[in-house]
């Protein structure tokens, strides 16, 4: 898929104030400084259509971004912020939950991970989460070039075999770097596929 528009539509705090709109959404979603900002950015080839500056414990936003005037891109607020309680207590804000829960209009969730870090209890629980509530989800390996090619595909190995043991196969995944464009094509490619179906 080219981009031809992306414009940033509206920030909001709650889910019941989204647009009102039946075009098909794509959330994009991972802990803070997974390198979610700069991954839509370069998905759109745009410098600074999500803002890479804003800091954990800010004002927590949904923003709707319209693109090709045909689908919305959501940026999520990052999760696992407050500080994980002793108890497995979920930490991901409510409005994300209720995000999830609520918008008919998602079709799927990209759960940003950064390629360099072994699998987070965080993210795997917000898998589980996804997976408990039929939230379909790929997963979007970021900063891929912060790595050498052994060290991606030893880590990535990783991955799949701790997914495999919570799923019975791994969800489908890409792998990106903001710096060098990788994965542009595919993710996009995915979306434009799945909005034909
Ligand atoms: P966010 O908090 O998830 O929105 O993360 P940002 O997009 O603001 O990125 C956090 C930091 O990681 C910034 O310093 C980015 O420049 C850096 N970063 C993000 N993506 C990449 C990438 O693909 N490659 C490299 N080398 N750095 C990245």
């Amino acid at each position: 898929m080219k981009i031809k528009t992306a414009e940033f539509v509206v920030s909001n705090s709650k889910v019941e104030l989204c647009p009102n709109s039946t075009l098909p959404e794509y959330a994009f979603i991972g802990r803070s400084n997974v390198g979610k900002s700069s991954l839509i950015n370069m998905l759109t080839g745009r410098k600074s259509l999500a803002k890479t500056s804003a800091k954990p414990g800010k004002t927590q936003l949904i923003n709707h971004f319209l693109i090709n005037e045909n689908w919305h891109l959501v940026d999520l607020p990052g999760y696992g912020y407050a500080q994980v309680s002793k108890s497995t207590k979920r930490v991901f804000q409510k409005f994300i939950t209720a995000y999830f829960e609520k918008r008919e209009q998602m079709i799927c969730a990209f759960v940003l991970i950064d390629s360099r870090h072994k699998p987070q209890p965080i993210d795997m629980e917000f898998m589980r989460w996804l997976g408990e509530h039929n939230v379909p989800f790929c997963i979007i390996f970021t900063k891929a070039d912060k790595l050498k090619a052994k060290n991606l595909e030893e880590n990535i190995n990783n991955y799949k075999a701790e997914m495999l043991e919570t799923w019975e196969e791994m969800p489908q995944y890409f792998i990106t770097s903001a710096s060098t464009k990788l994965g542009q094509d595919d993710v996009l490619d995915y979306i434009e596929e799945v909005n034909e179906q």
